[in-house]
Protein backbone atom coordinates (compact mmCIF):
# COMPACT_ATOMS: atom_id res chain seq x y z
CA UNK A 1 0.00 0.00 0.00
CA UNK A 2 1.47 3.40 -0.93
CA UNK A 3 0.45 6.84 -0.29
CA UNK A 4 0.00 8.65 -4.06
CA UNK A 5 0.75 12.67 -4.32
CA UNK A 6 0.10 14.21 -7.96
CA UNK A 7 0.78 17.77 -7.79
CA UNK A 8 -0.04 20.35 -10.77
CA UNK A 9 -0.41 23.88 -11.27
CA UNK A 10 -4.49 24.39 -9.97
CA UNK A 11 -4.94 21.55 -7.18
CA UNK A 12 -2.99 18.95 -5.63
CA UNK A 13 -4.49 15.11 -5.78
CA UNK A 14 -3.79 12.37 -3.03
CA UNK A 15 -5.01 9.05 -2.94
CA UNK A 16 -4.27 5.66 -0.78
CA UNK A 17 -3.49 3.58 -3.46
CA UNK A 18 -3.61 -0.47 -3.22
CA UNK A 19 -2.31 -2.46 -5.41
CA UNK A 20 -2.72 -0.27 -8.61
CA UNK A 21 -6.44 0.83 -7.22
CA UNK A 22 -7.43 3.72 -5.47
CA UNK A 23 -8.71 3.30 -1.77
CA UNK A 24 -9.53 6.92 -1.29
CA UNK A 25 -8.77 9.96 -2.84
CA UNK A 26 -8.67 14.06 -2.42
CA UNK A 27 -7.74 17.14 -3.35
CA UNK A 28 -6.36 20.64 -2.03
CA UNK A 29 -6.45 23.46 -3.86
CA UNK A 30 -2.58 24.65 -5.25
CA UNK A 31 -1.89 27.61 -2.88
CA UNK A 32 0.59 31.24 -4.05
CA UNK A 33 2.33 30.25 -1.12
CA UNK A 34 5.65 27.94 -0.45
CA UNK A 35 5.18 24.38 -0.61
CA UNK A 36 6.56 23.70 3.14
CA UNK A 37 2.60 25.08 4.23
CA UNK A 38 0.96 23.24 1.07
CA UNK A 39 2.68 20.31 2.07
CA UNK A 40 2.22 19.69 5.49
CA UNK A 41 -1.28 19.96 5.17
CA UNK A 42 -1.40 17.31 2.65
CA UNK A 43 1.05 15.18 4.52
CA UNK A 44 -1.91 15.62 7.34
CA UNK A 45 -4.51 14.77 5.18
CA UNK A 46 -2.59 11.75 4.02
CA UNK A 47 -2.42 10.34 7.70
CA UNK A 48 -5.76 11.01 8.55
CA UNK A 49 -6.84 8.72 5.61
CA UNK A 50 -4.84 6.30 6.42
CA UNK A 51 -6.18 6.36 9.66
CA UNK A 52 -9.48 6.46 8.55
CA UNK A 53 -8.80 2.81 6.19
CA UNK A 54 -7.50 1.44 8.87
CA UNK A 55 -3.78 1.25 6.01
CA UNK A 56 -0.07 1.93 7.09
CA UNK A 57 1.50 2.65 3.84
CA UNK A 58 5.09 2.16 3.45
CA UNK A 59 6.36 4.56 0.98
CA UNK A 60 4.84 7.78 -0.81
CA UNK A 61 5.06 8.56 -5.23
CA UNK A 62 5.17 12.30 -5.96
CA UNK A 63 4.65 13.08 -9.49
CA UNK A 64 5.48 16.89 -9.90
CA UNK A 65 4.50 18.77 -13.04
CA UNK A 66 7.72 19.52 -14.33
CA UNK A 67 11.52 17.79 -15.58
CA UNK A 68 13.46 16.22 -12.24
CA UNK A 69 17.02 15.74 -12.58
CA UNK A 70 20.17 15.37 -10.32
CA UNK A 71 17.15 14.69 -7.18
CA UNK A 72 15.88 18.30 -7.86
CA UNK A 73 12.77 19.49 -9.76
CA UNK A 74 14.54 21.76 -12.53
CA UNK A 75 11.46 23.45 -14.06
CA UNK A 76 7.70 23.50 -13.17
CA UNK A 77 6.70 27.00 -15.15
CA UNK A 78 2.92 26.23 -13.47
CA UNK A 79 3.76 25.97 -10.23
CA UNK A 80 3.79 28.94 -7.82
CA UNK A 81 6.80 30.19 -6.53
CA UNK A 82 9.03 28.31 -3.59
CA UNK A 83 8.85 24.76 -5.63
CA UNK A 84 11.41 24.79 -8.50
CA UNK A 85 15.14 24.20 -7.13
CA UNK A 86 13.65 22.09 -4.20
CA UNK A 87 15.52 18.70 -3.28
CA UNK A 88 12.89 15.94 -3.45
CA UNK A 89 14.04 15.03 -0.02
CA UNK A 90 12.85 18.25 0.84
CA UNK A 91 9.52 17.73 -0.06
CA UNK A 92 9.95 14.53 1.81
CA UNK A 93 10.74 16.23 5.31
CA UNK A 94 8.20 18.93 4.22
CA UNK A 95 4.96 16.20 3.97
CA UNK A 96 6.27 14.75 7.86
CA UNK A 97 5.13 11.53 6.65
CA UNK A 98 8.85 9.94 7.58
CA UNK A 99 8.32 7.58 4.66
CA UNK A 100 10.70 6.75 2.08
CA UNK A 101 9.43 9.13 -1.06
CA UNK A 102 10.39 8.70 -5.14
CA UNK A 103 9.30 11.40 -7.24
CA UNK A 104 8.94 12.02 -10.97
CA UNK A 105 7.86 14.16 -13.71
CA UNK A 106 4.02 13.43 -14.09
CA UNK A 107 3.95 12.65 -17.91
CA UNK A 108 6.01 10.07 -16.81
CA UNK A 109 4.19 9.01 -13.65
CA UNK A 110 0.96 8.81 -16.32
CA UNK A 111 2.72 6.56 -18.58
CA UNK A 112 3.84 3.91 -15.35
CA UNK A 113 0.29 4.31 -14.44
CA UNK A 114 -1.21 2.76 -17.69
CA UNK A 115 2.40 0.22 -17.25
CA UNK A 116 1.04 -0.83 -14.29
CA UNK A 117 -2.62 -0.89 -14.73
CA UNK A 118 -4.49 0.39 -17.83
CA UNK A 119 -3.59 0.35 -21.70
CA UNK A 120 0.23 -0.63 -21.26
CA UNK A 121 -0.13 -3.65 -19.55
CA UNK A 122 2.10 -6.29 -20.79
CA UNK A 123 3.67 -3.53 -23.04
CA UNK A 124 6.99 -2.83 -22.80
CA UNK A 125 8.02 -0.19 -24.94
CA UNK A 126 5.92 2.68 -25.47
CA UNK A 127 5.37 6.45 -25.89
CA UNK A 128 2.96 7.87 -23.31
CA UNK A 129 1.48 11.24 -24.34
CA UNK A 130 -0.98 13.27 -22.62
CA UNK A 131 -2.98 16.48 -23.69
CA UNK A 132 -4.56 18.90 -21.37
CA UNK A 133 -3.81 22.43 -21.06
CA UNK A 134 -0.25 21.78 -22.67
CA UNK A 135 1.04 18.56 -23.79
CA UNK A 136 3.05 16.37 -22.13
CA UNK A 137 5.17 13.23 -23.20
CA UNK A 138 7.19 9.83 -21.43
CA UNK A 139 8.66 7.20 -22.76
CA UNK A 140 8.86 3.76 -21.14
CA UNK A 141 11.55 1.57 -23.16
CA UNK A 142 12.06 -2.39 -22.29
CA UNK A 143 10.04 -1.86 -18.73
CA UNK A 144 11.82 1.56 -17.28
CA UNK A 145 11.34 4.73 -17.67
CA UNK A 146 13.54 7.10 -19.82
CA UNK A 147 14.42 10.18 -18.03
CA UNK A 148 17.51 11.55 -19.98
CA UNK A 149 19.93 13.91 -18.84
CA UNK A 150 17.95 16.57 -17.80
CA UNK A 151 14.46 14.75 -16.69
CA UNK A 152 12.51 15.64 -20.06
CA UNK A 153 12.84 13.02 -22.53
CA UNK A 154 9.78 12.58 -24.17
CA UNK A 155 8.36 15.87 -23.41
CA UNK A 156 7.12 17.00 -27.19
CA UNK A 157 4.69 19.61 -26.23
CA UNK A 158 7.71 22.08 -27.46
CA UNK A 159 8.99 20.52 -30.24
CA UNK A 160 8.49 22.80 -33.48
CA UNK A 161 6.23 21.67 -36.36
CA UNK A 162 5.37 25.14 -38.16
CA UNK A 163 7.68 27.81 -37.93
CA UNK A 164 5.21 30.20 -39.10
CA UNK A 165 2.55 28.87 -36.91
CA UNK A 166 0.81 30.21 -34.03
CA UNK A 167 2.92 31.55 -31.02
CA UNK A 168 3.53 29.71 -28.17
CA UNK A 169 3.43 29.98 -24.58
CA UNK A 170 7.33 29.01 -25.13
CA UNK A 171 7.60 32.34 -27.02
CA UNK A 172 8.59 30.33 -30.31
CA UNK A 173 6.46 29.51 -33.07
CA UNK A 174 4.48 26.80 -34.09
CA UNK A 175 5.43 23.92 -31.17
CA UNK A 176 2.96 21.04 -31.54
CA UNK A 177 1.69 22.58 -27.84
CA UNK A 178 0.51 25.63 -29.96
CA UNK A 179 -2.01 23.69 -32.29
CA UNK A 180 -3.02 20.50 -30.68
CA UNK A 181 -3.24 21.05 -26.90
CA UNK A 182 -6.90 22.24 -25.63
CA UNK A 183 -6.37 25.77 -25.76
CA UNK A 184 -4.72 25.91 -29.30
CA UNK A 185 -7.94 24.22 -30.48
CA UNK A 186 -10.08 26.95 -28.97
CA UNK A 187 -7.93 29.74 -29.87
CA UNK A 188 -7.68 28.24 -33.43
CA UNK A 189 -11.82 27.98 -33.80
CA UNK A 190 -12.05 31.31 -32.75
CA UNK A 191 -9.73 32.68 -34.51
CA UNK A 192 -11.38 31.72 -37.66
CA UNK A 193 -15.21 31.96 -36.42
CA UNK A 194 -15.37 34.89 -33.72
CA UNK A 195 -17.28 31.93 -32.05
CA UNK A 196 -15.51 31.33 -28.47
CA UNK A 197 -16.36 27.44 -27.97
CA UNK A 198 -15.21 24.80 -25.27
CA UNK A 199 -12.73 21.89 -27.15
CA UNK A 200 -16.24 19.81 -26.11
CA UNK A 201 -18.39 22.06 -28.01
CA UNK A 202 -15.86 21.82 -30.97
CA UNK A 203 -15.02 18.23 -31.07
CA UNK A 204 -19.19 17.75 -31.19
CA UNK A 205 -19.47 20.22 -33.91
CA UNK A 206 -16.49 18.49 -35.94
CA UNK A 207 -18.41 15.27 -35.32
CA UNK A 208 -21.57 16.85 -36.92
CA UNK A 209 -19.73 17.97 -39.91
CA UNK A 210 -18.41 21.38 -39.21
CA UNK A 211 -16.10 22.20 -41.89
CA UNK A 212 -13.89 24.37 -39.41
CA UNK A 213 -13.73 22.63 -36.47
CA UNK A 214 -12.82 19.55 -38.94
CA UNK A 215 -10.09 21.33 -40.13
CA UNK A 216 -8.92 22.73 -36.86
CA UNK A 217 -8.71 19.08 -35.68
CA UNK A 218 -6.95 17.79 -39.07
CA UNK A 219 -4.12 20.27 -37.94
CA UNK A 220 -3.83 19.38 -34.75
CA UNK A 221 -3.34 15.51 -35.73
CA UNK A 222 -1.35 16.48 -38.52
CA UNK A 223 1.12 18.17 -35.94
CA UNK A 224 0.69 15.14 -33.50
CA UNK A 225 1.46 12.91 -35.88
CA UNK A 226 5.10 14.58 -37.07
CA UNK A 227 5.54 13.93 -32.99
CA UNK A 228 5.21 10.42 -32.95
CA UNK A 229 7.31 10.26 -36.13
CA UNK A 230 9.91 11.55 -34.58
CA UNK A 231 9.59 9.04 -31.37
CA UNK A 232 8.59 6.33 -33.66
CA UNK A 233 12.55 6.51 -35.03
CA UNK A 234 14.59 7.42 -32.11
CA UNK A 235 12.87 5.06 -29.94
CA UNK A 236 10.88 2.36 -31.55
CA UNK A 237 8.10 1.57 -29.15
CA UNK A 238 4.84 -1.00 -29.78
CA UNK A 239 2.21 2.04 -29.34
CA UNK A 240 1.65 5.32 -28.82
CA UNK A 241 -1.10 5.61 -25.79
CA UNK A 242 -2.92 8.79 -25.43
CA UNK A 243 -4.08 10.46 -22.15
CA UNK A 244 -5.99 13.35 -21.37
CA UNK A 245 -8.13 15.45 -23.61
CA UNK A 246 -6.48 13.75 -26.16
CA UNK A 247 -8.42 10.06 -25.42
CA UNK A 248 -11.99 11.70 -25.64
CA UNK A 249 -10.87 13.66 -29.33
CA UNK A 250 -8.97 10.67 -31.00
CA UNK A 251 -11.33 9.51 -33.30
CA UNK A 252 -11.05 13.47 -34.60
CA UNK A 253 -7.47 13.27 -34.67
CA UNK A 254 -6.23 10.43 -35.43
CA UNK A 255 -6.97 10.45 -39.63
CA UNK A 256 -4.52 13.06 -39.80
CA UNK A 257 -2.58 11.61 -36.99
CA UNK A 258 -1.50 8.37 -38.79
CA UNK A 259 -1.41 9.75 -42.21
CA UNK A 260 1.25 12.49 -40.86
CA UNK A 261 3.32 9.62 -39.43
CA UNK A 262 3.15 7.05 -42.32
CA UNK A 263 4.02 10.40 -44.40
CA UNK A 264 7.22 10.92 -42.19
CA UNK A 265 8.38 7.12 -40.30
CA UNK A 266 10.68 4.50 -41.77
CA UNK A 267 8.21 1.58 -42.72
CA UNK A 268 10.43 -0.28 -40.22
CA UNK A 269 8.63 1.46 -37.12
CA UNK A 270 5.41 1.29 -38.45
CA UNK A 271 2.33 0.52 -37.92
CA UNK A 272 2.49 2.21 -34.30
CA UNK A 273 -1.13 1.92 -32.87
CA UNK A 274 -2.60 4.73 -31.02
CA UNK A 275 -4.01 3.58 -28.34
CA UNK A 276 -6.38 5.59 -25.93
CA UNK A 277 -5.50 5.79 -21.92
CA UNK A 278 -7.85 3.86 -19.73
CA UNK A 279 -7.26 5.39 -16.05
CA UNK A 280 -7.77 9.06 -17.22
CA UNK A 281 -7.40 11.45 -14.53
CA UNK A 282 -5.75 9.30 -11.51
CA UNK A 283 -2.93 7.90 -13.87
CA UNK A 284 -0.64 9.99 -12.25
CA UNK A 285 -1.72 8.66 -9.13
CA UNK A 286 -1.38 5.19 -9.73
CA UNK A 287 1.80 5.43 -11.76
CA UNK A 288 3.10 7.12 -8.73
CA UNK A 289 2.12 4.89 -5.94
CA UNK A 290 4.04 1.77 -8.62
CA UNK A 291 6.69 4.15 -9.32
CA UNK A 292 7.44 4.41 -4.72
CA UNK A 293 6.75 0.43 -4.77
CA UNK A 294 9.06 -0.17 -7.37
CA UNK A 295 11.58 2.32 -5.52
CA UNK A 296 10.92 -0.17 -2.22
CA UNK A 297 11.64 -3.08 -4.72
CA UNK A 298 8.36 -4.64 -4.24
CA UNK A 299 7.30 -4.32 -8.01
ZN1 LIG B 1 6.48 26.00 -27.30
Amino acid sequence: MEFAIDVGGTKIAYALVDKNRILASDRVETRQEPPEQQLREVGQRLRAMARDQKASPKTVGLSLPGPIARDTLLQAPNLPKGWVGQRIQDYAAMLELDLPLFAQRDALMGGLGEYAAGAGRGLQSFFYITLGTGIGGGLILDGQPVLGADGAAGEVGHFQVEPRGPVCGCGRRGCVEAIAAGRAIEHAYEMRTGQKLSGKEIADRARAGDAVALSVYRRAGRALGVACAVVAQVANPHAVIAGGSLAESLDLLQPSLLQSLRQRAWSANLPLPILPAQLGGPAPLIGAAYWARRGLGQA
